[in-house]
């Protein structure tokens, strides 16, 4: 369909009007978030792009259109959606599709049978579950190493490697992949390195600035940002990339839909002030979390305690609205976590205007194996957050409050030794009753190691 459209007499030509915009590098993020793509419509001056609903478009005659023929090629709605992404990504095509695994897998469409990809470990278990469960069926190959190790990948390359995939930060421990070196590293070798950007969204970070030859985002998250819509996005500036995704885009056909297109753009005009936002309460509760008695471990990238810190400073803009964190105790305390939060709603994904928890080992990253989650940090005792729009004095009371119960011990033991704690039953044999989990931690790990709670 998109090669007939090609050999189509294009009748889409608009008079120029005071508002279409010109010279468009020159703007900043937020003016282009704004306004990129998003021209008011020439028929009725409606400042929003409408969206189109409609399947097809008419012909004036054989062969003349006015720039669209059948929408799951082209749609006004998704144009402007692409135009303003691309924009936004200083990019200069994006292709958008029904979700981010959709993108995802019309970038690996790139390949063929016997190619080889190096993909940095701890990435979505969904990105993971489509390689391992999908590609590999069609004799594509993945090796997954420690990204923030440049020399590690390097020495994974192989004659046949194609394609380097990168998420940074990772989802959910929040790793870092040196971006510009990678990406240096892969053109030496003809690689095309990917980036997956959904953790950092454009505002904080520009993949294809730092030498990334293509961009992948779960637009369901911060770009959209209400929790309202599944969608995925793919970006480049390369004319041979753009052309070869986009005719999957349209042969494979996951195509968003227009009022999905509307909402992702609407969005996008608040990107700026959000990620802002989420940014600042994010390191807030980070900060909170790392002083807190029943924490082991908090990963996000702004603390000065991250790893990667000064990595994150040079090629980040800011450090995104997600923080992970590792209680001390497994497994049984981090239910207790989950299961007692009243403003952060315990469910999956992230972006959005509510601030969620999750339990990425039994939830985001189920799809991977249980030996592969432990190799790469992704414990029982791992929780992920995604800081919303709240207030964050709010969030923070409501993760006092609930953690305040793992502190709190509180065992019933009864004359089978079948005992609870904080709700959870499980069989001991604990002389101590109630008390602090401090003073209970020696017992704890002993005894509780070998429940099925
Ligand atoms: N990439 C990352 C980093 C994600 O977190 C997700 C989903 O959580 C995806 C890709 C997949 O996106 P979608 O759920 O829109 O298919």
């Amino acid at each position: 369909m998109s090669q007939d459209l090609n050999r189509c007499k294009n009748q889409s030509e608009q008079p120029s009007s005071r508002y279409d915009i010109e010279n468009v590098d020159e703007l900043k993020f937020a003016t282009r978030a704004v306004l990129v793509g998003q021209e008011p419509d020439p028929s009725t001056g409606a400042i929003s792009v409408p969206i189109y609903q409609t399947s097809t478009f008419l012909l004036e005659e054989l062969g003349v259109n006015k720039g669209y023929q059948y929408a799951r090629s082209h749609n006004p709605t998704r144009t402007a959606l692409e135009k303003c992404l691309a924009s936004l990504e200083n990019g200069k095509y994006a292709l958008t599709f029904s979700s981010g695994l959709a993108a995802a897998s019309a970038v690996l469409n790139l390949l063929s049978q016997g190619d080889h990809v190096i993909v940095g470990e701890d990435v979505y278990g969904g990105v993971y579950r489509l390689f391992e469960k999908v590609f590999t069926r069609y004799g594509i190959t993945f090796t997954y190493v420690n990204a923030a190790d440049v020399d590690a990948v390097g020495a994974a390359i192989l004659p046949n490697t194609k394609l380097l995939w990168l998420e940074s930060p990772t989802n959910p421990i929040l790793k870092l992949a040196d971006i510009r070196s990678l990406t240096r590293l892969a053109r030496q070798y003809a690689i095309v390195s990917v980036v997956d950007n959904t953790f950092a969204s454009p505002y904080f970070q520009r993949p294809l600035d730092l030498g990334a030859d293509v961009v992948v985002h779960s637009t369901t998250k911060y770009l959209s940002g209400h929790s309202d819509v599944i969608g995925g996005a793919v970006v480049t500036s390369c004319d041979q990339l753009y052309e070869t995704i986009k005719f999957h885009q349209n042969a494979v056909g996951a195509v968003p839909g227009p009022f999905d297109c509307f909402l992702t753009l609407r969005g996008i005009k608040t990107l700026p002030l959000r990620m802002r936002e989420h940014e600042r309460s994010a390191l807030a509760v980070a900060e909170f979390l790392e002083s807190h008695p029943a924490v082991e471990r908090v990963y996000y990238p702004g603390l000065e305690s991250h790893p990667q810190h000064e990595l994150a400073k040079s090629q980040m803009k800011g450090f995104g609205g997600v923080v992970a964190f590792v209680l001390k105790g497994g497994e049984i305390h981090a239910r207790t976590l989950l299961n007692s939060t009243r403003i952060f709603g315990l469910a999956e994904s992230l972006g959005g205007t509510r601030s969620l928890i999750c339990h990425p080992a039994s939830m985001t990253h189920a799809p991977v194996p249980y030996e592969v989650k432990q190799e790469r940090g992704i414990t029982d005792g791992l929780i992920r957050l995604s800081i919303g729009l709240e207030d964050v004095d709010d969030l923070i009371c409501d993760l006092e409050q609930s953690l305040e119960k793992n502190l709190q011990f509180e065992v019933n033991i009864t004359e089978e030794k079948t005992c609870s704690f904080n709700g959870s039953s499980f069989t001991a044999d604990l002389e101590h009753q109630s008390g602090r989990v401090d003073d209970l931690e020696p017992l704890l790990t002993e005894q509780l190691s070998a429940l099925a709670v």
